[in-house]
């Protein structure tokens, strides 16, 4: 288990740096997966380094061939000055053909791997962030999910493109120049590599600041982010009641966050180029000063102290792409352990595994269902299944903060049940548990007699729907919004659609079942919304139908349609609705009164009226109400 607090808990002042190299092994299975590209890439970096570390050597050896130097090769030195300088040019041009064309495809090869890695980090993450609990989108806004999700693993991508192929390019580039120039004269290359050491250790103390500097750039980019998508979703809210200037007023404030850590990041950016800048220019005094030295003493030539001060430039260039690229794994870095935290934010509700006798039960009485909805062709539940019982529940969303408390009650099969309850009795929160969207604090909830934990999920969900007060509707077609990606026919969706009054509506689109709707299907009413909704329940035909205020935001021409659906729908199916509006529910079998997460009383509409009761007191206002 990770010990970094989540920065979507934690506040991001306090963030012990994780160790980089458990966060780069993360990554390391996805440079795996495409090891023949990362093998390519990684080979071409030898000639690329070797053509460009040579180049002050032939340039020194072409001084020094005209100067008629004794530290000229040989072989220059037995053939014609003219044609010995061909030779040189032609090499220097050989090696600088080779640096570019090698160069070209290089980064061509490790961009495309960097690609590949990141478009499977963002498949993980979607399929990760989506099976994590409601529990976990409760405490994290969007906006900072889909920053992690899109600039966090852009910049995750550049750790392995830009910044480790290149790095181990640069060093590759600075030991084949340390080798070569050991090779020619050991004073000056010690030397350059002295002036290494401290300018090193100075590059390293920036980027470490810069890092830290970086995460809370990331930090104000999520919380910037996270205060657009609130403003674009509730741009309804916040033109109604005038928001507009106090909302503009508090994105100036995190913009302005944002800013103040942008520019400190880049301060510490600047920093690393400004010593790099320096560094060269005392370097190359410091060839200067003792080449000439030597030079006066008659131990070096010319030509090596010409090739010594283009290395002085060069050496210190791969330290400067170094250092560039350093900033690029920094920031990757610092999206790494935010991707990372989500990837590694457990999945809190998980199919157990569990002993094969309870799963065999289930499954046969699933099995079941689909036999006889086969044989009979019909939409129609199993009358014997659907048994729901709460035994000894408690549930608290936050530490002991019980909003369900000691809840004990059987829905046998078939049953109709209305939960009612002032606002925040727990009536959703019962829901929730129901379909396992939250696990119970204590106790357990058992359907069919089997514990829903024991239940896989994907059949848990089938076997029961919930419509919601709000439909919510994805961007695609009227069919795809009724199957929701599962196999039905048109004839099955058809006949859903009829079933729940839904099919008229639909007919009357431009393009009927084809028609697309747009993201959120704004471009229909709610009550047609909600009317979709119910053909997605109806065609799915499950045992257990669960309505959470579902026919409250209906206009009275589009309830009397949806009230019809629903009274062929709720037949034979184990029903729980929650309504606020008291007359919606005096059919119903059972009605179950609920008061700060706690059962108060229970039973037929005429019974709990009898009782004078808080139910009675309830119906009584709404009475007077109406
Ligand atoms: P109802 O549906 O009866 O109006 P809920 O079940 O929605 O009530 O809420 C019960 C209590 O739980 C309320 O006090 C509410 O504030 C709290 N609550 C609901 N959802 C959450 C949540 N996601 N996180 C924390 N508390 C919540």
């Amino acid at each position: 288990m990770s010990i970094l607090p989540s920065p979507t808990k934690s506040n991001s002042e306090y963030r012990p740096r994780e160790n980089d190299w458990r966060l780069f092994s993360r990554l390391i299975p996805y440079g795996r997966r495409h090891g023949k590209l990362l093998a390519l890439s990684m080979f071409l970096l030898v000639p690329i380094a070797v053509a460009s570390a040579i180049k002050p050597l032939l340039v020194g050896q072409a001084i020094s061939l005209i100067r008629q130097e004794p530290n000229t090769y040989q072989f220059l030195q037995n053939m014609p000055l003219w044609q010995g300088l061909n030779i040189l040019i032609g090499m220097l041009l050989i090696a600088t053909s080779v640096r570019l064309i090698l160069t070209g495809v290089q980064g061509y090869l490790v961009q495309k791997l960097g690609q590949k890695i990141t478009a499977a980090i963002r498949e993980d993450l979607f399929h990760h962030v989506t099976s994590l609990s409601v529990r976990f989108f409760d405490s994290t806004p969007v906006g900072k999910l889909i920053t992690r999700l899109t600039s966090d693993v852009e910049s995750l991508g550049d750790v392995f493109s830009t910044g480790a192929v290149g790095i181990i390019s640069d060093l590759l580039s600075m030991i084949v120049i340390v080798g070569l120039m050991f090779s020619i004269q050991s004073q000056l290359a010690s030397l350059l590599v002295l002036i290494l050491i401290p300018v090193t250790w100075l590059i390293i103390y920036f980027q470490q600041q810069y890092r830290d500097a970086n995460y809370k750039t990331r930090e104000e980019l999520s919380g910037l982010n996270s205060q657009l998508q609130e403003n674009i979703i509730g741009i309804n809210v916040v033109q109604l009641f005038r928001r507009e200037k106090f909302n503009a007023e508090l994105f100036r404030v995190t913009n302005q966050n944002y800013v103040k850590q942008v520019d400190n990041s880049i301060w510490y950016d600047s920093a690393v180029s400004a010593t790099l800048e320096w560094v060269g220019l005392v370097a190359i005094a410091g060839v200067l000063w003792l080449g000439s030295g030597l030079l006066l003493e008659r131990q070096i030539s010319f030509g090596i102290l010409s090739a010594f001060i283009l290395y002085a430039q060069q050496f210190f260039e791969p330290l400067r792409n170094f250092a560039e690229k350093f900033t690029v794994i920094q920031s990757g870095f610092t999206a790494i352990e935010r991707v990372v935290n989500i990837l590694e934010e457990p999945i809190e509700i998980k199919d157990y595994p569990q002993p094969e006798s309870t799963r065999v039960d289930f499954e046969l009485g699933y099995i079941n269902e689909i036999v006889a909805r086969l044989e009979s062709q019909e939409f129609t539940p199993i009358p014997t299944l659907g048994e729901i019982k709460f035994e000894n529940v408690y549930f608290a969303y936050k530490n002991d903060d019980y909003v369900i408390k000691n809840l004990n009650f059987t829905i046998h099969p078939g049953e109709k049940i209305a939960l009612v309850g002032p606002t925040g009795a727990g009536k959703s929160s019962i829901i929730r548990l129901l379909c396992r969207l939250y696990e119970p604090t204590q106790g357990r909830i058992l359907i069919d007699g089997v514990d829903i934990r024991k239940i896989p999920q994907i059949e848990l969900r089938r076997y029961m729907s919930v419509i919601l007060q709000e439909a919510f509707l994805f961007a695609g077609d009227v069919k795809s919004n009724i199957t929701l990606g599962d196999n039905y026919s048109f004839a099955e969706i058809q006949q859903a659609a009829e079933k729940t009054n839904v099919a008229t509506f639909i007919n009357q689109l431009p393009h009927g079942y084809d028609t697309q709707l747009r993201e959120r299907a704004t471009n229909l009413s709610s009550g047609q919304k909600q009317l979709l909704a119910f053909a997605r329940a109806a065609i799915r035909n499950p045992q257990i139908l669960v309505l959470d205020e579902a026919t409250a935001s209906l206009d009275v021409g589009t309830e009397a349609l949806v009230q019809e659906a629903l009274n062929k729908l709720l037949i034979k199916r184990t029903s729980i609705i929650i309504a606020h509006r008291l007359s919606t529910i005096r059919n119903v079998d059972q009605i179950f009164v609920l008061k700060r997460g706690e059962l108060i009383e229970q039973g037929s509409h005429e019974e709990l009226l009898q009782q004078q009761g808080f139910y009675a007191t309830l119906h009584n206002l709404q009475m007077l109400k109406a």
